[in-house]
């Protein structure tokens, strides 16, 4: 994990901005002396804003030749206090064990899917027990399906009073298949309908690094999320540059650093309460630096009114635009199953204030309901990109509707 001095694309050795500083262990420490007297006071938010709008658009450096084999990060001397970073991970590299010669990147990535399949019906196991079970049951043997119950069972699964009520009515006029089938059918028709089957990161410009912003409220599991997506990125081979851009929370920022050293991932922090646009406009310009592949933000961890929200977002978009005109930067919200309808509420005002490009569902591990999937897919004609189904850094899986519609009912 390195550290970014403002202003700077240079990486920082940790420690080495407070010299007696060598056991970070707060989020004050982490940042340094220099990094809180320089962000911490209203006149250095200024500028901070002074900066951004002094910067020249730069185009990123072209990227390493693609013949020539990544070279590794170099070395770092981290402090005798910090734990040792995970080395560079290697895509698959068990399958290639395990299969010898017989290994290839397309059986790699089969088995990735099968044991993700897995992973994903046993995280799903509470709403296959309840909401898939009582669905099946509804369902009865040949002609007798109780509509009624089938549409109670939806609404209660949280997809949602009118769209289950539509969703039955075209349902039961279907001819020649089984209530099943047709609710199976419908219910799939509800998701919407994407490009690729599972999201990878595009370069936000040519040549330089996808950029994810992730929102949402406090305690759905962004924070985690972060996390979980720099590491399947990093064991993706991806190079991965956070910004701790929710600077309204000090534990934020910490738990981020954290997940930075558990992933290996490098991470832009400034002071708690600094400007959200100037972290990321530093991560930016580390991203670029670095060559990384990925820049993931955590930002806006709070909705006190859209106007607040989208003032702070779109000044972040700003930022990135004056760095990498034209980029084109996702947006994630982070919805927390459990919340079921109020969730969905939550997401719809994020969508209107700050244009949402993918849903990433936590959680989901914890309900019995879920069908709050088709509901938002529905609502918002935004696609669900991730499941979360745990705690862990490997329990964040790639959203596909026809496994997760496999793994409720089969
Ligand atoms: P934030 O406040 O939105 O950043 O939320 P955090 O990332 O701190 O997560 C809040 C809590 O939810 C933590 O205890 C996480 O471990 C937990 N959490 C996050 N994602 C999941 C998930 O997919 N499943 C389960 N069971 N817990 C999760």
């Amino acid at each position: 994990m390195r550290f970014f001095r403002r202003g700077t694309s240079e990486p920082q050795e940790p420690g080495s901005e407070a010299p007696d500083a060598q056991a970070p262990e707060t989020a004050d420490d982490l940042i340094g002396e220099e990094w809180r007297r320089v962000s911490a006071e209203p006149e250095d938010v200024e500028a901070d804003e002074e900066a951004i709008a002094a910067a020249e658009p730069v185009a990123p450096s072209p990227p390493e030749s693609a013949a020539e084999p990544e070279a590794p990060p170099e070395p770092e001397s981290e402090p005798a206090t910090e734990p040792e970073p995970a080395g560079q991970p290697e895509p698959e590299p068990g399958a290639q064990w395990a299969w010898g010669a017989d290994w290839s990147p397309e059986k790699a990535d089969a088995a990735r899917r099968e044991r993700e399949l897995q992973q994903l019906e046993e995280g799903l196991e509470k709403s296959r027990t309840g909401f898939g079970a009582r669905l099946r049951g509804a369902f009865g043997s040949g002609d007798d399906a109780d509509w009624d119950e089938i549409e109670e069972i939806l609404i209660t699964g949280d997809v949602g009073a009118a769209f289950s009520m539509d969703l039955v009515e075209r349902a039961r006029k279907r001819k020649n298949v089984t209530a099943e089938v047709a609710v199976r059918e419908e219910l799939a028709g509800l998701l919407t309908a994407r490009d690729a089957a599972h999201w990878e990161p595009t370069p936000a410009t040519e040549g330089g690094p996808g950029i994810v912003l992730v929102v949402g409220v406090n305690g759905t599991g962004k924070t985690t999320t972060i996390g979980k997506l720099a590491a399947r990125e990093r064991a993706n081979g991806r190079r991965v540059v956070l910004a701790a851009a929710d600077t309204f929370r000090a534990a934020a920022i910490d738990q981020l650093r954290i997940w930075a050293q558990r992933t290996d991932s490098e991470i832009v922090a400034h002071a708690p309460y600094a400007d959200p646009a100037a972290v990321v406009f530093d991560a930016l310009d580390a991203a670029i630096a670095r060559h990384a592949d990925l820049l993931i933000a955590d930002t806006a961890g709070r909705l006190h009114t859209k106007s607040n929200l989208m003032d702070e977002l779109s000044k972040v978009r700003r930022v990135i635009n004056k760095r990498l005109p034209g980029a084109k930067v996702e947006t994630f919200f982070v919805l927390d199953a459990t919340t079921g309808q109020n969730g969905l509420a939550q997401a719809k005002a994020f969508h209107e204030a700050v244009g949402l490009t993918g849903v990433v569902l936590t959680k989901l591990d914890s309900t019995a309901k879920g069908g709050i999937v088709f509901a938002i897919e529905r609502e918002l004609g935004v696609p669900v990109r991730f499941v979360g189904v745990g705690e862990k850094a490997e329990d964040l899986l790639p959203f596909d509707p026809e496994s997760f519609v496999a793994a409720l009912f089969d």
